[in-house]
């Protein structure tokens, strides 16, 4: 079994499970300990039709969401953090990386997952903790940066695909494409990935339309794919599992 740590960085419940589901069971399967960072609610996001909760309510519904959706993927550890929904590069940049060393030299990860530099989607919220994640993982290996624990060097920096989640399994020469280093076959987990999709109820408007409603969910549900930012090189593109092995 392994003994890899990996960490999933990103801005909102629901994050996870849209990039990063299969994979985390996947890896799971196979010993390694995950944690995940999650640096919003979602406060700003929908409440749901008809509604899940009142508008007041939905950050801690979003909260126990995911928290929901991590269980389901076997995520041990979940910090939420308190920076504001849709206004997260505003954040102070000492404040989150303070926050984000201190996951990083508490877990100790091997392997961080985030947000490519683009957010995926352009999203303000996932350019901006791709930007602070890479951050933070700079300043987690350096001690002279003021936080608690001892210095931790990450290993390999994973970050989302060049072609969208939801699109990967429509794509006739996938492992073609720039950006698409790891692809994998997922589809053992499928259905916890969609137990995790349908936790965050409150987003089901978005979910069902661009998973649920399509004809060809069950495929779309069965690949994940990630790009490397940096880490070892690979032995060859696109790899269809993370080496893990080496870190035993
Ligand atoms: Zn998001």
């Amino acid at each position: 079994m392994s003994g890899a740590r990996i960490l999933f960085s990103f801005a909102h419940p629901d994050d996870e499970s849209f990039t990063g589901a299969g994979v985390a069971c996947q890896c799971a399967a196979a010993g390694a300990e995950l944690a995940l960072v999650t640096a919003t609610r979602g406060q700003a996001g929908k409440v749901g039709d008809p509604p899940v909760c009142t508008r007041d309510e939905l950050p801690a519904t979003r909260e126990r969401e995911l928290r929901a959706a991590a269980e389901i993927l076997d995520i041990r550890q979940v910090h939420v953090l308190d920076y504001k929904d849709k206004a997260l590069a505003e954040a102070a940049p000492d404040r989150i990386r303070t926050d984000l060393v201190s996951v990083l030299r508490a877990f100790r990860p091997h392997i961080v997952v985030t947000f490519d530099p683009n957010g995926l989607n352009q999203h303000p919220d996932h350019i901006a903790i791709s930007r602070f994640t890479s951050d933070a993982i700079a300043a987690a290996a350096d001690g002279r940066w003021a936080s608690d624990g001892q210095p931790h060097r990450v290993d390999r920096l994973l970050w989302t695909p060049s072609v969208p989640p939801w699109e990967l399994a429509r794509q006739a020469d996938l492992a073609l494409h720039p950006g698409i280093d790891f692809v994998f076959d997922i589809e053992p987990w499928r259905e916890r990935k969609v137990a995790a999709l349908r936790a965050h109820r409150t987003q089901h408007l978005a979910i069902d339309r661009l998973w649920f409603s399509q004809d060809d969910v069950e495929r779309l549900l069965s690949v994940e794919a990630y790009r490397q930012a940096w880490g070892p090189a690979l032995t060859e593109v696109p790899m269809r599992e993370l080496p893990l092995a080496a870190y035993e």
